[in-house]
């Protein structure tokens, strides 16, 4: 039976009950997709979350309010890139569009923009308009 073996790095803090009425939840639950979410029991505590099981790790479903949170505990960990960024969530959680998400997040950080900057020296600090899906 697929588990957690203890609440994710970063979870955002929901349970199975802020999640229950989550209408994107609710939309993959009905909607035909690779998905498999269950219920599952966080050991240790009396939470419960839903989750993907497809996979070989169980992964959390994210409430919207709660996925910048999530984004911000993992990526701020090191400032990895964007495409590591995204394969270091989306391994770990699931949300709809979770790659665009970080991807798009990686790239406005202004941690990383500053530490290219540093190192290239050559353009001026300058914000870029996110890039549409
Ligand atoms: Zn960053």
């Amino acid at each position: 039976m697929p588990r957690l073996k203890h609440p994710p790095v970063g979870w955002g803090g929901s349970n199975a009950e802020a999640q229950k009425d989550d209408t994107e939840l609710l939309d993959l639950q009905t909607r035909d997709n690779s998905l498999k979410l269950e219920k599952i029991e966080v050991p240790g505590s009396d939470v419960t979350l839903i989750c993907d099981t497809s996979m070989p790790r169980t992964r959390p479903f994210v409430l919207a309010s709660e996925r910048r949170r999530v984004f911000n505990a993992l990526h701020g960990l090191r400032l990895p890139g964007s495409r590591a960024t995204v394969r270091l969530i989306s391994l770990r959680f699931v949300w709809p569009r979770v790659q665009s998400d970080c991807r798009n997040w990686s790239r406005a950080c202004l941690h990383c923009q500053r530490s290219k900057i540093t190192r290239h020296n050559s353009s001026p600090l300058q914000t870029f308009a996110s890039t549409p899906l």
